[in-house]
């Protein structure tokens, strides 16, 4: 898993802007979620809601400030049960130390691109190098010590691509002299007073220089953009190296056959769409995360799968790859029949999201909840008079223009709230008021 990383920046997903041939390996010779969303797009509590298969209102991290409770039920601490030699390497950003792993290596809050401190159960530890690299020295470390006559249950978590975007020293000069093209919606100005423009809200430590003097407007974020972005591609590039050398050690070591590897990321990413960088917001660049999953023994090569899919839905699957039963107390599904190319008719065919972080002080993003079928999505900003937002994806898939008030809309956004107050009542969720 990597930190922050947009599917429209993984060619397996058509980006137009870069190429991940490592990580397209894997959709490939495995399968490629279409559809796979985020319940909470931020890094904590997303990773919260993997891990115990909850979302953040049931696992009580609900913001980057709720630490996971050491008692929390999680894959983890199933898989080590069942006899998994489980670990956990790299970006943690929880708090409280890793529980469920006979080995850890993470990474203190955010961690540092260069040189970074790792901290593990003997103490802190500062090492030489490239966070990305390090990352994935450590993983294949693990992989190569282990006991060879048990399973594994490794995540090897990167920092990257998360802000202020640091380039490790391959890829430096990388798309130097490029034009890196721009999305349609770059100078779409803030909807909800949120902070979080490319150019005007990004800091001297994001870009690394200093803007030209009295660059403003449009023409500071056409500038912003470009810097923004290759640092951004810049890291990919070396998360997508990482992937190789995973893959690589998998396939010399004959565990290809036996091993379901996955990528995905903690969320997606605004690169630039709607004229924003970050994420937390309910549009599609920041609610979709990337999964891709190779597992030769039972996934086709090259399935592509569009069902609803939910970071809620991580643990169970793999809970289920295992062998292991459902835990009453996770939200989530199993979707190993899914990737198999088997729904089941009663899959979701709707799912709840719920941003908590209300105006963070920061970012600057209000509290907001919605629901998002297939073809529709609605939202609602509940703070004062309620905002809502409705939006026909298949006729406007970037988003552009809110159509709550058009009257063709109306029988369809009422069974949409209907769906809303029948997924909040399922999730046990109250309607918020911030
Ligand atoms: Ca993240």
């Amino acid at each position: 898993m990597s930190d922050d990383h947009a599917s429209h920046a993984i060619s397996a997903y058509g980006s137009k802007i870069n190429k991940t041939p490592n990580i397209d390996r894997i959709a490939k010779e495995g399968a490629r979620l279409e559809n796979c969303f985020c319940t909470n797009s931020i890094c904590t509590p997303s990773r919260a809601a993997i891990l115990t298969g909850q979302y953040s209102h049931k696992n009580g991290v609900n913001t980057l400030n709720d630490k996971l409770d050491p008692k929390s039920r999680t894959v983890a601490k199933y898989l080590q049960a069942d006899g998994y030699q489980t670990a956990m390497i790299g970006k943690w950003h929880l708090v409280t130390e890793p529980q469920g792993f006979d080995h850890w290596r993470i990474l203190p809050g955010q961690g540092a691109y260069y040189d970074p401190e790792f901290i593990e159960p003997t103490g802190r530890k500062k090492y030489p190098g490239y966070c990305t690299d390090l990352i994935t020295d450590f993983a294949l470390e693990f992989l190569n010590g282990r006991d060879k006559e048990k399973p594994f249950f490794l995540m090897c978590h990167h920092k990257a691509p998360h802000r202020a975007w640091d380039p490790g020293p391959k890829y430096k000069d990388f798309l130097k002299d490029q034009t890196i093209p721009e999305p349609s919606n770059l100078y779409e100005e803030p909807r909800h007073n949120e902070k979080m423009s490319v150019g005007q809200h990004q800091t001297f430590r994001d870009l690394k220089v200093k803007p030209p003097e009295g660059l403003t407007g449009d023409a500071l974020r056409k500038w912003a953009y470009q810097l923004y972005i290759k640092d951004y591609l810049r890291c990919v590039q070396s998360v997508d190296d990482s992937v190789g050398r995973v893959l690589d050690y998998l396939d010399n070591n004959n565990l290809r056959d036996n091993t379901l590897i996955i990528y995905t990321s903690d969320q997606g990413f605004f690169l630039g769409d709607h004229g924003l960088y970050d994420k937390r917001l309910m549009y599609e660049e920041s609610l979709r995360m990337p999964f891709l999953a190779r597992y030769p023994k039972e996934i086709k090569a090259g399935t592509v799968n569009s069902d609803i899919i939910l970071n809620i839905d991580f643990a169970h699957t793999f809970m289920d790859f295992a062998g292991l039963g459902r835990d009453q107390y996770m939200d989530g599904e199993s979707f190993r029949t899914n990737l198999q190319g088997r729904t089941a008719e009663n899959w979701r065919k709707s799912m709840y999201y719920r941003y908590w972080m209300h105006d963070d002080g920061d970012h600057h993003v209000p509290g907001h909840y919605g629901v998002r079928t297939k073809d529709h999505k609605l939202i609602c900003f509940p703070t004062g008079t309620a905002q809502w937002e409705f939006y026909d994806l298949k006729r406007d898939p970037k988003e552009m223009r809110n159509a709550y008030s058009d009257t063709a809309n109306q029988l369809t956004i009422k069974r949409m709230k209907q769906e809303l107050t029948r997924l909040q009542h399922k999730y046990e969720d109250t309607p918020a008021h911030f």
